[in-house]
């Protein structure tokens, strides 16, 4: 594999801002000198994870995920470190030295099967323009598709199944029937999709997975109107949304998602311009599909159609989305329409007009509660308000709930607001409680650790300071430093100083580039660095001795000769000795507060200043 040219690698990072490269993926907010977002490397409530324009780095304070644009890149991409490089130089129309040709990709263990279905797939669009796929296009054009739309979706349709055999067979040598049976195209020797349009179903990066199959309405009585691709290795239906892959994108322009039914549901929207769709494709939404959801961090607006199973969907939907404190409102139906039809009546406005004809989930359920009680009945309506009351609290926010008692007490007679505040203070209480809690759990670090850090900062700065820790200690007790260490002599032995964002680069795993980024973190200041580095040397060196001390003790107990125990002594006095030398006396330097970083990694270190922080 050729590799990308450091001079290109450290060019293209100059030419980057990492809050644009984050803000790609992940809506960020300014919060002081960093910016804050939800970490899309672990599902995350409250934004964990900062971006620092200065440093140029991120960093999760939750699971750690922490490095550089690049390892960004690699990371939410899935890709490999000449890979995010390739990707960002693109971004930015850098021209590379090294051409995108002269990289194998990493082949991925999913892709002969990928092309299995494109091959697949192509064929079925290929046979809708063709005179077998006349019907099937009639009949798309009749609900106004257009050419454009289904050539976007890659819509094709699956003739009658000696058809694809046959095609199937010239690709033998290509593609294996193996493969064609792990993407469930041929199910026990025969071809599963015949006779119907077929519309590939994505993964979040836009590979084909699985298809959802329509039949022709001529062939609607005696088989099921669709059919899916069953679990598959590529696909399982309950972690991916049908165009999830482009409404991504749309959802972020637009600041709004859209769920709906069904596939047609999906392209419905599309029709009218709506790109922002996605659909669960007839199952319950499962967890992992609420969590992509949630990664958009955008408000969620729910359209399920009108009849019982949809509005039942709706209110499975809300439970979920509580849970998962995700925000949504629901959508209106028209009775006995989904969007396709209603797009097929009255165009995109009337679509457009679906959408903006939106409610609460909490004036959703007032009726739709309804349908389980008798409100005639005194027990009936006291259940009845008693769960909404619950969903009020727990949907609402302060400010909304007044007037949402008020209707419950309007149609009920039952006035709940004084339960309310009850819980409110319960909260309140348990919320306090929850604060004291981790502090205890976290601990001090301890001191030995700290000093280690301590060092590595220094040796950042100045090979001087590597030299003086090799000769005064020369290895660190903790394995992350150590590595992180080897790393450090490394850079050096290729330049007198260290570039930050390329010792980043060279760090082969999470764990040390997290190290890497908290030991940039630490408050320590480069004046009186010396000192500092004094001060850290001394402190692993007095936590050597202890070490040693422990060991004498522990040998002492292990009752020996009067001789072997009077020599264990006479080292042990001596270690003490040893241990006040290295001494108590590690004065504080002055404590005047400093407001600069030390370590400006875009420019000079050497003329910033200052003494360790004592904690
Ligand atoms: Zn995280």
């Amino acid at each position: 594999m050729a590799m990308i040219p450091s001079k290109d690698v450290e060019a293209i990072l100059a030419q980057t801002d990492i809050v644009d490269v984050v803000s790609r993926y992940v809506p960020l907010q300014k919060k002081g000198r960093e910016y804050v977002g939800l970490c899309p490397f672990h599902p995350d409530h409250d934004p964990s994870m900062r971006v620092s324009p200065e440093k140029q780095i991120f960093k999760c304070f939750v699971c750690g995920t922490g490095g550089n644009t690049f390892t960004f890149l690699q990371k939410i991409e899935k890709i490999s470190f000449p890979e995010a490089v390739m990707l960002q130089a693109r971004e930015l129309g850098y021209p590379l030295s090294v051409s995108e040709a002269s990289f194998e990709k990493p082949k991925l263990k999913e892709q002969p099967l990928y092309d299995a279905m494109d091959a697949f797939l192509t064929y079925c669009s290929m046979t809708l323009f063709s005179p077998d796929g006349q019907a099937a296009l009639d009949y798309l054009h009749e609900r106004k598709f257009s050419d454009d739309l289904i050539r976007d979706f890659q819509i094709g349709f699956a003739p009658a199944s000696f058809r694809s055999q046959a095609f199937f067979r010239t690709k033998e040598g290509k593609i294996s029937q193996e493969d064609l049976e792990k993407t469930g195209l041929v199910k026990e020797g025969r071809v599963f999709f015949h006779d119907r349009i077929v519309i590939p179903i994505r993964d979040g990066r836009g590979h084909p997975i699985g298809i959802t199959a329509r039949c022709l309405p001529a062939d609607q009585k005696d088989q099921p109107k669709y059919l899916n691709t069953s679990a598959t290795e590529l696909y399982n239906k309950g972690s991916v949304l049908f165009n999830y892959d482009r409404a991504a994108k749309a959802a972020r322009k637009s600041g709004r998602v859209i769920i709906v039914e069904g596939a047609m549901d999906v392209l419905g929207l599309e029709k009218a311009g709506i790109s922002e769709g996605v659909a669960a494709l007839g199952t319950a939404l499962t967890d992992e599909q609420m969590e992509l959801l949630r990664r958009l961090q955008v408000p969620i607006t729910v359209l399920y159609d009108a009849d019982r199973a949809g509005q039942d969907a709706v209110w499975k939907f809300g439970q979920k989305a509580l849970e998962a404190h995700v925000p949504f409102s629901v959508a209106r139906p028209v009775s006995g329409k989904d969007p396709d039809e209603v797009f097929i009546t009255s165009g995109k406005e009337g679509v457009e007009n679906l959408l903006g004809r939106t409610q609460s989930f909490v004036d959703f359920t007032f009726d739709y509660l309804k349908k389980d009680y008798n409100l005639d009945n005194y027990s009936d309506r006291q259940e009845y308000s008693s769960r909404l009351s619950a969903l009020i609290f727990q949907s609402l926010p302060a400010i909304e709930q007044t007037a949402a008692l008020e209707k419950l007490r309007s149609i009920t007679g039952m006035d709940y607001s004084m339960q309310i505040q009850e819980w409110r203070s319960q909260e309140k209480r348990e919320r306090n409680q929850s604060k004291r809690g981790p502090m205890i759990v976290e601990g001090p670090q301890s001191g030995r650790l700290q000093a280690e850090k301590g060092v590595l900062w220094a040796m950042l700065i100045s090979y001087a300071n590597v030299e003086k820790f090799k000769s005064r200690v020369g290895f660190f007790k903790d394995p992350d430093c150590q590595s992180l260490s080897l790393y450090i002599y490394d850079a050096y032995r290729k330049s007198d100083h260290i570039d930050f964002q390329m010792l980043l680069n060279a760090l082969p795993d999470d764990n040390l580039r997290s190290l890497l980024i908290d030991i940039t973190e630490l408050p320590l200041y480069v004046k009186d660095c010396d000192d500092l580095l004094e001060d850290m040397i001394r402190r692993i060196e007095r936590s050597s001795v202890e070490i040693s001390v422990n060991k004498i003790n522990a040998k002492m107990s292990d009752a020996l000769s009067d001789e072997e125990k009077l020599d264990l002594l006479m080292k042990k006095r001596d270690l003490i000795a040893k241990k006040h030398q290295l001494g108590e006396e590690i004065a504080p330097a002055s404590k005047q507060p400093v407001s600069e970083p030390a370590v400006d990694w875009n420019g000079t270190p050497d003329e910033t200043i200052s003494a360790p922080n004592q904690d």
